[in-house]
């Protein structure tokens, strides 16, 4: 069983505080990526009390839905109430840590039952197999050790409840690398959003499934004082066409792709896209973000099913400039677990490339 060099750990490792376990955390996937710390192929064997290491049985596994999952249980055999933090590495990296305070009822013959774990997280890539390692951490003694490694494999599998390619699915992808397909496709259950009540100044439509979310979450805002507008809604091939062609004579075709898609590359296209705004001005511009309209629906949106489709410092993945009024409808279940999980942007929920350019 391998340990943390206890001697630059020990001191952050006896603090509690989370912005202290961050920092640990970090250095030890610092020490695993710069290879000063192997991550040990065997498991814990049960019944080892060779140390006051945290112990336990871990076991791996690949989930339906795409995501992986670790449930079992960890503990500190001489200091059976210590907390025990689980620290997760994909490919030698850290991205996830779970505290170990689920029922665990296996436990109950050595006088501690909450130290169990049940626990799903997304694998860093779909395109390969994944080397997942596990260490349990006893933060208040500074104990740590792995707990166990595996190799896991998400390809082809997907996080989300349908087809990423059929342009008429709610998860469609449509960035620089994935156009829709036909290029010329048309939504079949366009709504003009006028009919629901959704205000529109310029008469846009959306998908029903998106259409009625936004009229829901406009309602919601209107409860919270807020007054929304849909600036710009379904847009068809040739509008998406006239528009690109607008943006590259005044920006140049370079300036023109960071912030408008190619025609059959453009999310509008889909009627899931939709560009918002508030009547306190900043109307397509970034510093909507900072108005009461803007911060709600960054706030709310997920709630309703839609996503951020644009985030700021995410031009490396997403392809285009941040847009805090671009949201992208991909029903409640899949926002919610993006926003829960913390993951901001669609392509990297969908474990697929990014898609920096054409
Ligand atoms: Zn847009």
């Amino acid at each position: 069983m391998h340990t943390f060099p206890r001697t630059w750990l020990d001191a952050a490792l006896r603090h509690r505080a989370r912005w202290a376990r961050t920092v640990l955390l970090s250095v030890i996937a610092a020490a695993v990526t710069l290879g000063l710390l192997a991550p040990a192929a065997a498991f814990a064997t049960p019944g080892d009390d060779s140390g006051d290491d945290p112990e336990g049985r871990i076991s791996l596994g690949l989930r339906t839905d795409g995501l992986f999952t670790l449930s079992g249980h960890a503990f500190d055999r001489s200091d059976l109430g210590a907390p025990i933090i689980l620290a997760v590495f994909q490919d030698r990296e850290l991205t996830h840590s779970f505290a170990a305070d689920a029922p665990a009822p296996e436990l109950r013959p050595y006088g501690v039952a909450g130290k169990g774990i049940d626990a799903a997280f997304l694998p860093s890539t779909r395109q390969a197999p994944v080397q997942v390692c596990v260490a349990g951490i006893n933060i208040g003694a500074g104990e740590n050790s792995w707990l166990g490694c595996s190799m896991l494999d998400a390809r082809g599998t997907s996080s989300v409840p349908g087809s990423t390619t059929d342009p008429a699915s709610e998860y469609v992808l449509v960035n620089k690398q994935n156009p829709l397909s036909p290029v010329d496709h048309v939504p079949g259950d366009l709504v003009d959003l006028a009919t629901l009540g959704v205000p529109s100044a310029n008469g846009h439509s959306l998908r029903e499934p998106a259409a009625n979310a936004m009229r829901d979450m406009f309602e919601a805002a209107r409860a919270s004082g807020i007054t929304l507008d849909a600036t710009s809604g379904y847009r068809s091939y040739a509008t998406q066409q006239s528009l690109h062609e607008d943006f590259v004579s005044t920006l140049g075709q370079s300036g023109a792709d960071l912030t408008s898609a190619r025609p059959g590359y453009s999310e509008h296209q889909t009627g899931l896209a939709v560009d918002l705004s508030s009547d306190e001005g900043c109307v397509l511009e970034q510093c909507w973000a900072s108005t009461l309209g803007g911060q709600w629906v960054a706030a709310n949106a997920h709630t309703f099913g839609f996503i951020e489709r644009y985030p700021e410092g995410m031009t490396s993945v997403t392809g285009f400039e941040w847009e805090p009024w671009h949201y992208r409808y991909v029903g409640v279940e899949v926002a919610t677990a993006m926003h829960d999980a913390g993951v901001t942007t669609y392509e990297q929920w969908l474990g697929v490339p990014a898609a920096p350019g054409y």
